[in-house]
């Protein structure tokens, strides 16, 4: 049985009926909640998206800077190796 068919759909106070939706925030990954379709919830969908989007951007960019550094040190170990 899903979590929506054991409770009872609701009307939000505005008269719309709720929407059941899953967060995709860093906060709260997998967790469902209910929405107002009024309100709409895309901003924190949104947000948690550009959150995940800049930690991904950042490992990269420290990936490679440990690249450049051990493409660096593998010059200098062949240079090294020829005098
Ligand atoms: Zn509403």
């Amino acid at each position: 049985m899903s979590y929506l068919s054991k409770t009872r759909v609701t009307d939000c106070y505005c008269g719309k009926i709720v929407i059941l939706k899953t967060s995709w925030t860093n906060d709260n990954p997998g967790q469902r909640f209910r929405v107002c379709p009024n309100i709409g919830g895309g901003r924190a969908i949104i947000a948690g998206l550009l959150r995940k989007q800049k930690a991904c951007d950042e490992k990269i960019a420290s990936l490679k800077k440990r690249l450049r550094v051990m493409a660096a040190v593998i010059v200098l170990l062949g240079l090294s190796l020829l005098f």
